[in-house]
């Protein structure tokens, strides 16, 4: 099932960046706080009842689930339709102020924080399904549905919007090819294989798959989780396994590991207490040696959770200074005054 957001740039900003392109290379300057002539402009676009620059409402906007974390953006928005996300896009616009995205704040690396301050555009009241075409396994949503939602709304179909094929502190477990997934796990004396044959067994898997996150932190109470991923190619995947085990070993963190047998990708979950200076330095370190074990087997230093804030440096070594001047270049075209999230990736 392949789901087009009807959010992305096409959709919902494009509109307004085209009918203002033409100002290149422009100097980004905000200041922090936003001038009440904006924040009035801003609810003439989309209601006085879907801005807030509520201290509480702002805090609540601050971080996403990864570690990350800087000052709230300087206000809060939720536009209900497109149109109203082009009106404000372009008051933003027009008085250098930054846009940032929101979602459901579950990315993994810094993605939403307001690094320059700015209006913050909390996208959850925009999800209406746009257009589902059974025949072609497509879907058109707005960037305010989720996966729960969009299942939900499938359920008469017969189609389903999955996620991913996983694997569990070492041991796959494939819903696709189960019992040739079973015979490799014996022959490798994996353990604790489960196998879905019916429809409850097989939601309970894929609940397991979807808290893994929070079991994961939930080993500790009262610590926090840094969460990392690299993807290689799948012949090096048993490889990268082993030595990233013995890494974790070795520079004593906790860090289950999960992953996607299918593709490549896996996760390294990381409980650590936020106080403690020196397992902090550890779990970047290792986080670093990851990634560049994965480049070092061609492989990337991200598989799912994005390059975000957390990794930028690992970005650059991965594409080299002639590709990051590539990214650039096309964030300049469709970003000229730089107002798109500012601070993140290039
Ligand atoms: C428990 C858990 C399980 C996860 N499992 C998976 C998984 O199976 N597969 C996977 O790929 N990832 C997974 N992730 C990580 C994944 O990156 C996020 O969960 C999710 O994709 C982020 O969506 P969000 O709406 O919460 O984005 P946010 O955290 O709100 O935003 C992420 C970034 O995207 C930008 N953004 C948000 N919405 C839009 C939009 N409509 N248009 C443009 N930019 C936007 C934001 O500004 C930010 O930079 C998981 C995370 C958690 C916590």
């Amino acid at each position: 099932m392949n789901v087009r957001s009807a959010m992305c740039w096409r959709y919902c900003y494009m509109p307004a960046l085209r009918a203002l392109s033409g100002r290149r290379n422009h100097q980004f300057q905000v200041q922090r706080g936003l001038h009440s002539n904006i924040i009035e402009a801003l609810k003439a676009a989309t209601g006085t009842e879907n801005i807030s620059t509520a201290t509480v409402v702002r805090e609540q906007h601050r971080k996403d689930e990864s570690y990350h974390s800087c000052k709230p953006p300087d206000a809060v928005v939720w536009p209900q339709n497109v149109e109203q996300v082009s009106r404000m896009a372009r008051i933003c616009f027009e008085n250098d102020v930054p846009i940032i995205p929101f979602g459901t704040s579950t990315g993994l690396e810094g993605g939403v924080l307001a690094l320059k301050g700015g209006v913050c555009f909390n996208l959850t009241k925009m999800d209406e399904i746009v257009e589902l075409n059974t025949e072609d396994f497509d879907v058109t949503v707005e960037p305010g549905v989720t996966r729960k939602g969009l299942n939900n709304y499938l359920r008469d179909s017969g189609l389903w919007f999955p996620v991913v094929v996983l694997m569990w502190n070492g041991c796959p477990v494939t819903l696709v090819s189960g019992c040739l997934t079973e015979e490799i796990v014996k022959a490798n004396s994996g353990s604790d294989f489960a196998w879905a044959k019916d429809q409850e067994t097989r939601n309970k898997l894929w609940q397991a798959r979807h808290s893994a996150w929070y079991a994961a932190r939930a080993m500790h109470p009262g610590c926090e989780g840094y969460s990392t991923d690299v993807c290689v190619p799948l012949s090096k995947l048993p490889e990268i396994i082993v030595t990233t085990k013995e890494d974790l070993v070795r520079s004593k963190l906790t860090g289950p590991i999960v992953g996607h047998v299918g593709d490549g990708n896996f996760h390294c979950l990381m409980i650590m207490d936020p106080q403690n200076e020196d397992e902090m330095m550890r779990i970047k370190e290792f986080t670093y040696r990851l990634a560049r074990r994965a480049l070092a087997m061609h492989g990337t230093c991200t598989g799912e959770h994005g390059i975000g804030l957390g990794k930028r440096q690992l970005l650059a070594e991965e594409i080299g200074a002639v590709g990051m001047k590539v990214m650039r270049e096309i964030k300049a075209a469709l970003d000229p005054k730089n107002i798109m999230n500012p601070g993140k990736v290039v």
